[in-house]
């Protein structure tokens, strides 16, 4: 290496280091200060830097103290890393540990200076600790908000559904053609805010009930799946193709919930005239099992492949379609409590594939 060549990866090495590095002349005048120095001291610029002394950094009555270190240093002897105070450009004061050493800078005798800004570990696990902690009782209490209103909300709605198909069965007569056809839109919208409320308390309560996890065989949990949609089954004309299942560590009923949920909506998205066909698979990645279930429906945009996981989040108008949106919510909540990820990969008017991963415990289940 040359010394251009040198000089360069010097300069390269000083320009990136994560240590804030300054370069001050004899009499304290900044010289040169890396960007991690500006980011440490708050000044805009390395112009904004080069107007300054290293003196205005300090608190007040330590600048002796430095002149002395400088004047030591200048004479060629060396100094102990030491811990300091520094004054940043808005006003407040960090500590920071402190090397300093002499180099030429353009042909004259000069001071660098490495600084790290000191952390108090044991000060931030504390704090880190206390808002983990703040942020888990703030959502156990929207989870509670959440169940506690829409089992509240589930009674008035019943009673508003009890009465208008009362008031419909027996004073029908009564009533003429525009009348009634009020009467089936509030039924109607009764009947789904009532199936909203319930997707919603179950989802909340998802949370709350604790994780039963034991081996489960998802061959059996799928028998039992296939055997419950049976009639839905041979009312599409669909086929479900499976694969061998492997057996999982997991909350057997949670589970069932998952599967269920995508194997169901693998039939229900399916193109008009044209049969539905799921495929249920499973394979081991080493450290995870990853099932799937793949469908030849209508597919999903890709700008979509995140947000249909979100809750009430809809492509499809409910008449096509019906559901509530919270089929996916509540996959993706089971999977994440297993410590696993769920996601979609899909193409428009051609199918789309449902894929989730479960870790492996140390048995291999
Ligand atoms: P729901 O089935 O009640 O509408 P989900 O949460 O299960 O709610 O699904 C959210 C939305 O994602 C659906 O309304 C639909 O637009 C889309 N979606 C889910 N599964 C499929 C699928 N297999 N094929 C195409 N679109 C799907």
């Amino acid at each position: 290496m040359n010394q251009q060549e040198y000089e360069m990866n010097y300069q390269a090495l000083i320009e990136h280091s994560s240590d804030a590095i300054i370069v001050h002349d004899p009499e304290g005048k900044i010289l040169y200060a890396n960007p991690a120095a500006l980011t440490l001291i708050g000044d805009r610029s390395l112009e904004e830097a080069m107007k300054k002394s290293v003196y205005e950094h300090l608190p007040p009555g330590f600048s002796d103290r430095a002149s002395q270190d400088i004047q030591k240093i200048l004479e060629g002897g060396t100094l102990p890393a030491l811990v300091a105070t520094v004054l940043l450009a808005n006003g407040d004061y960090i500590e920071v540990e402190v090397r300093a050493n002499l180099v030429n800078f353009g042909g004259r005798s000069a001071i660098q200076i490495h600084m790290r800004e000191l952390f108090d570990r044991a000060k931030l696990i504390e704090s880190l600790k206390q808002q983990a902690e703040d942020l888990r009782r703030s959502n156990e209490d929207l989870e509670n908000l959440s169940h506690i209103a829409a089992h509240d909300l589930q009674e008035p709605v019943r009673t508003v559904i009890t009465f208008i198909q009362r008031l419909e069965m027996e004073k029908k007569e009564t009533l003429d053609a525009e009348a009634r056809g009020y009467i089936r839109t509030i039924e109607k919208a009764g009947l789904r805010m009532h199936q909203l409320l319930g997707d919603l308390r179950r989802y909340s309560r998802l949370n709350m009930q604790e994780l039963r996890k034991e081996k489960v065989d998802t061959d059996s949990i799928l028998d039992q799946i296939l055997g419950e949609l049976q009639p839905r089954i041979r009312e599409e004309g669909a086929t479900v193709v499976r694969e061998k299942l492997p057996v999982v560590m997991a909350d057997p009923t949670l589970l069932r919930i998952a599967l269920q949920n995508l194997v169901e909506n693998g039939i229900k998205f399916h193109r008009p005239g044209n049969k539905p066909r799921v495929v249920v698979a499973a394979f081991s990645r080493g450290d995870a099992w990853q099932f799937s279930v793949q469908d030849n429906g209508i597919g999903i945009p890709s700008r979509y492949f995140q947000k249909i996981f979100d809750m009430f989040e809809r492509l499809n108008p409910p008449d096509a379609y019906p559901g509530t949106g919270m089929g996916l919510a509540i996959c993706r909540r089971i999977v994440e409590r297993h410590g696993g990820k769920i996601w979609v990969e899909s193409e428009e008017g051609k199918g789309s594939t449902f894929c989730f991963s479960l870790p492996v415990d140390d048995t291999g289940a």
